[in-house]
């Protein structure tokens, strides 16, 4: 589209030959997170696969085969820009450096090394020939990513290029209060300091977009950290400590990219909260499994020893991932390192393994059917740290910001750290329901060690505790009853900025209730989504025999009997109540009236069922004497409504017929 702007493109043309000798590639497993390189043979028609993979590596090799420990021939040497800022420059270097201890463990001594680029250098970052830590000035845009380049015959790594943007530190900093949008609305509708940014496409080998939802976690807990003390001193030293250790983590996390490393969005599930709480633990034993997952920084909250936020140390999947990718066996040939990387691999099963990457997780969506396979989730039991994190949300909400309004301090700021506690809720609507119907995956090949099978059903007792914990947190009739003074302190920015905020900003005033709404219903769009429904048909035959068992027909029960309580024992229902009744009505209605093809025949039978139970408590509780004249209007409207659905017409395929 034609405008009057105008910018200036500068292109730089590399041309570079393919490094092609002394590196002898090595074959890829689907029990080891890493990024591959893979092409089709067709010369051996008696291959079980066209397909040869190979992993992404660097080529390090020892430079003294027979010592124990060596250095290597060449490490892999990274710059860090003369662009990042003085004071990061040694955390950017040890995030660098970080690795190490991991090739340590096979071999290699300085394997990985940071080098600091001189204002004086006559080379271009761009320059194939040097691998750096860039600092990238993009206003607004928060991200850090970790591309490289491999050869596509090999999968050999020869040059990475790690780009932070200024804004991610920045905002983080700031708690996002100097560079944001003060209000839109996110992908899943719930309002957020700031912009969403757009999706970012692939690069061409690996890639990494470590977004602003890190940079917005990131805030979120340092609001909850500032949050755990009300002296100054404390909160500053301790605002130091967080951005220092959230920054080498990150650097860390990118290089790992480089280095050719997937994402392991399972390994957070490893420790216990009372084992991340420890420093001595976290010390030695790292903070999960991998820093290749999202882990959410750990806040230990308010009147509690703060441990490590962010891990100090390659967990024991990095430490396995390192070993099977980089060791240096001196071997002539991919064959030859079969048996030696099968040996490897096959320790698949041991606990602190666990690995799943992005396509387990695809992102908050329902396809994800491992409960425990999420990014900002926190260890060993999920259900218990959404209880934490929402408590840390409280605890902001309810008292924190009560510190923060001093003179000097403007109500957007109060508005802005108000916002971020949502994210606790955002993520509870996201994760509880995946227990429902949910999976245990695996990875383990036949034969692999205490090998487990690729799918076990979520046991029976935990999927009723997630539905109690949905019941209790996301919609219970007070889960979001708040201070009317809080609420009206609740403003947004009135400076302008460079995008016009002060026109798009969604509504001046607080919307509790929608925001409210949008997290339940997360949480009831995912529970009556297609995948869980149809899960919960499949799942029931594959309990083993004489197990406890969570059917279809219990979650209906258990959602029709917490949300409906009201219309179930009569009296009336308060506003935030009658929302999430009318949102879950209309959900069993769209499931009641549903193509065939779309929900399984159970499906539509028990909306049905609960449409009929509906409404003969509705019916009564509309005419119980003492139910307030506004319940008793909902409750008529309910009925209206069932009866309405049950009179309509449904849909069967593409043609319409008349129902019931
Ligand atoms: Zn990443």
């Amino acid at each position: 589209m034609q405008n009057p702007y105008s910018i200036f493109h500068t292109y730089h043309f590399s041309l570079s030959t393919l490094p092609t000798t002394g590196y002898v590639p090595r074959l890829a497993d689907d029990r080891i997170g890493t990024f591959m390189t893979y092409y089709q043979d067709y010369t051996d028609f008696g291959s079980e696969t066209p397909y040869v993979r190979y992993i992404n590596r660097w080529n390090l090799k020892k430079k003294d085969t027979s010592a124990a420990v060596s250095e290597p021939v060449e490490p892999i040497v990274f710059w860090v820009e003369n662009t990042v800022p003085e004071e990061f420059r040694a955390v950017v270097a040890e995030g660098i450096e970080f690795w190490n201890t991991s090739f340590e463990k096979i071999g290699f001594k300085n394997a990985i090394v940071a080098k600091q680029m001189p204002d004086t250098a006559t080379w271009d970052p761009a320059d194939v020939r040097y691998s750096t830590i860039r600092w990238i000035l993009q206003p607004g845009q928060t991200y850090a990513s970790g591309p490289s380049r491999a050869n596509p015959f090999t999968g050999q790594i020869y040059d990475a290029d790690v780009r932070i943007s200024a804004d991610f530190v920045r905002l983080i900093f700031s708690q996002f209060n100097n560079s944001v949008a003060p209000v839109s609305f996110d992908g899943r509708g719930v309002e957020r300091p700031g912009k969403i940014q757009p999706p970012v496409g692939p690069h061409n080998v690996t890639f990494d977009n470590n977004s602003y939802e890190v940079a917005e976690e990131a805030a979120f807990g340092l609001e909850c950290v500032l949050a755990s003390s009300s002296s100054p001193a404390v909160q500053d030293s301790l605002k130091k400590r967080y951005v220092y250790e959230y920054l080498r983590w990150l650097v860390a996390h990118e290089v790992g990219h480089t280095l050719g490393f997937r994402h392991n969005f399972k390994s957070s599930a490893i420790y216990s909260m009372e084992q991340l709480a420890d420093s001595t633990f976290t010390r030695t034993h790292s903070m999960s499994g991998s820093i290749m997952d999202y882990p959410s920084p750990y806040v230990a909250g308010r009147g509690k020893p703060q441990g490590h936020f962010c891990a100090p140390i390659p967990g024991p999947a990095d430490n396995w991932t390192v070993e099977y990718a980089y060791s240096d066996w001196g071997t002539g040939s991919p064959e030859e390192e079969k048996p030696r990387l099968e040996k490897i691999a096959s320790r698949a099963a041991e606990p602190q393994l666990i690995y799943a990457t992005d396509e387990d997780t695809y992102s908050g969506s329902m396809k994800s059917v491992d409960p425990e396979c999420n990014v900002w989730d926190l260890g060993d039991d999920v259900i218990g740290f959404c209880v934490h994190k929402i408590g840390l949300t409280r605890d902001l909400w309810l008292r924190a910001l009560g510190d923060l309004e001093r003179p000097g301090v403007r109500y957007p700021r109060i508005r802005t750290a108000f916002q971020f506690g949502w994210r606790s809720y955002t993520d509870a609507a996201t994760w509880a329901p995946k227990f429902i119907g949910g999976i245990h995956g695996s990875r383990d090949h036949i034969g692999d060690p205490n090998a487990r099978l690729p799918f076990l059903n979520v046991s029976a007792a935990d999927q009723r505790r997630a539905m109690k914990f949905m019941q209790d947190y996301l919609f219970a009739p007070d889960a979001f009853e708040l201070p009317a003074e809080l609420l009206n302190k609740l403003a947004p920015d009135r400076l302008p900025d460079f995008d016009g905020s002060n026109y798009t900003v969604a509504q001046l005033d607080y919307p509790i209730h929608q925001q409210a709404l949008r997290v339940q219903t997360a949480a009831i769009d995912r529970l009556y989504g297609p995948f869980i429904i149809g899960r919960l048909l499949n799942n029931a035959v594959k309990y083993a025999s004489g197990e406890d068992r969570y059917l279809m027909v219990d979650m209906f029960a258990d959602m029709r009997k917490g949300i409906w309580a009201e219309a179930l024992s009569p009296k009336s229902v308060n506003s935030f109540r009658r929302q999430l009744q009318l949102a879950h009505l209309e959900k069993l209605i769209g499931v009641y009236l549903s193509a065939p093809a779309t929900y399984p025949s159970d499906a539509r039978t028990l909306a049905a069922n609960d449409l009929n139970l509906l409404e003969t408590a509705c019916t009564r509780t509309a005419a119980t004497p003492g139910v307030d004249a506004m319940s008793q209007a909902h409750f008529k409207e309910v009925v209206r409504q069932i009866q309405a659905a049950q009179g309509a017409q449904r849909e069967y395929g593409s043609t319409f017929l008349i129902g019931q």
